[in-house]
Formats: C-alpha cells, structure tokens, sequence
C-alpha cells in the first residue's frame, strides 16, 4: 500500500510558479501527479515548470491572473482538456499590501481580498463539477498565522486569510457527499518573496519571528512539500474542513 502516491493524479498549484506554491508543486509532482502551475509571471512560470520537469514529472505552466473570474475558469477548462481532469487544486496564490488600518484605500482593500480569497473561491466552484465527475477531489487553501492572529499592518490580508479559514469548512461540509476533501493549510513565517518584502517593510521582523518560532528558525518552501502531498492523497480521504498550522510551532508558544 503506498498511501502518498499521486500517479495518475492531476493538480493545479495557483502561484505555483514561486515560494510556498513551488515547494507544495515539487512536492506533488516528486509524488507522481502531473502538475499545472499558475501566475501572472510568464518567465518564472516556464523557469519554475523546466526546473519541476527535470524531476521527471508532467507539467504545465499557465500564464493567468487569479482576479480574473474567467481566466480562473480557463485555467481549470485548459488542464482538464489537456490531462483529462482535476484531481487536486491547490489555492496558493496570495499578495499582502502592508499599511496601517487607516490608510488603505477601497481599491487596495478588493485587490487583496479578491486575489487570497475570492479566487479561491471561483477555482473551486469551477473544479467542483470536474471533481465529482471523476469521483472525488482534494482542495487545499492556504491561510497563514494572520487567520488566527490579528496584524495592525495587515488588515485585509489577515481578513482574506481569515476567510479562507471559513470558506474551507463551508466547502468540505457541502461538498463530503461528492468524496472531496476540501482543507486549509496555515504556514508560519516562510522565507519567499512575500516576507522578504515584509522583512525589508517591518523593523525588526527577522529576530521577533525567530525569538517566537520553537523550531528557532525561519521555514523554507520545501518546508509546505509534505503537508500538500499528505492532503492531496488517499491518506487523508477522512480529514476534511481542518485548519493545519505548519508553522515550526509558533502558533503554540505561549
Ligand atoms: P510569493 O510572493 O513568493 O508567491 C506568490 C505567488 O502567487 C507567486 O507565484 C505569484 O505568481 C502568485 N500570484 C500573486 N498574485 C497573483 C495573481 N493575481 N494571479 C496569479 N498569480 C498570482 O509568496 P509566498 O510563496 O510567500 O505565498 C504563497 C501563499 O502563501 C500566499 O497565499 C501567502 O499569503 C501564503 N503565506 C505565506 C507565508 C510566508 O511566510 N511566506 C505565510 C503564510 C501564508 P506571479 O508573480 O507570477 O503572479
């Protein structure tokens, strides 16, 4: 019985291309799916997709912008016609704009909101009917410490990540009767792009995170590889609607 193997199955990784999303897509593939990554970044997508096929995986770059409700649909429309259907998806995708409360503007407000959350959303309904067609499916949304902590720099961000908390348990209770597990990961402070902007933004950032986090130390992408394969897989077939933290244990300290 090998209960993490993924051959044969098909993922989409939205942000797949980068960070947290290219640990959680070498991960899967390094499992035997075939594996679609998604951004709006033409360059890293095809340098992301060559370096994932140099393990000998299946894969896809797509080139889409997540706020866009049609180019989300064409993306879920594009790998099931090219691999035959969606086994796993994987709603990664996520941007921050860091200010005070006060200051952001209602634009900035939806910008966030629709990226981490909305397009969630929107990948999901269109893979529902892929998913139960195939009999059964994985979801996997990523949330982040700010949906259980708050963050006076953050607000939509910790509000989008808040929601997505919400929106898995929404989606694993409705969509249990169709064998798709729908659940949320919650990493802690992981070295990408994201919180290299956040280190260089927020004085002091680097040291609290470290002081705070059990495990003393920072988490890299490859970190997040685990987790996505154990939730895409047979192995978790009973876990559904749950919030994981793989956080080194920050979430814990007292
Ligand atoms: P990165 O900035 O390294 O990666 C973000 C990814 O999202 C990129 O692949 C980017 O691709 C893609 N993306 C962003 N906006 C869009 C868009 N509009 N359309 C398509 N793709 C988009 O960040 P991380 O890897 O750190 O973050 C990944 C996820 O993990 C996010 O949801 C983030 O909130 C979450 N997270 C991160 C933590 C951390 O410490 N790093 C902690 C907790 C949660 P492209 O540039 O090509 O558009």
């Amino acid at each position: 019985m090998q209960p993490f193997d993924l051959s044969g199955r098909v993922a989409v990784v939205t942000g797949g291309n980068g960070g947290i999303g290219l640990g959680m897509a070498r991960g899967l593939a390094d499992a035997g799916a075939t594996v679609v990554i998604v951004g709006r970044d033409k360059e890293k997508s095809e340098a992301a997709a060559a370096d994932l096929r140099r393990g000998g995986a299946k894969v896809a770059g797509i080139v889409a912008d997540v706020t866009h409700e049609q180019s989300c649909r064409s993306v879920v429309a594009a790998a099931v016609q090219a691999f035959g259907g969606l086994d796993i998806l994987v709603n990664n995708a996520g941007i921050n704009i860091r200010k005070r409360p006060e200051e952001y503007t209602i634009q900035e407000w939806n910008t966030v909101l629709v990226t981490n959350l909305s397009s969630a959303f929107v990948f999901a309904q269109a893979a529902y009917p892929e998913m139960a067609r195939g009999g059964g499916g994985k979801i996997i949304n990523i949330g982040s410490m700010m949906s259980l902590f708050g963050a006076s720099f953050a607000a939509p961000y910790a509000a989008s990540k808040g929601g997505i908390v919400q929106l898995t348990r929404a989606l694993a209770t409705a969509w249990a009767k169709d064998n798709i597990q729908v659940n949320a990961v919650l990493p802690g402070w992981i070295d990408t792009e994201l919180t290299r902007t956040a280190r260089q933004q927020v004085e002091g950032l680097e040291e609290r995170v470290r002081a705070r986090t059990p495990v003393g130390r920072w988490g890299v992408p490859e970190d997040l590889a685990g987790i996505a394969v154990f939730l895409a897989s047979r192995a978790a077939d009973f876990v559904t609607g749950a919030a994981i933290p793989v956080d080194g244990g920050y979430s814990v300290q007292g």
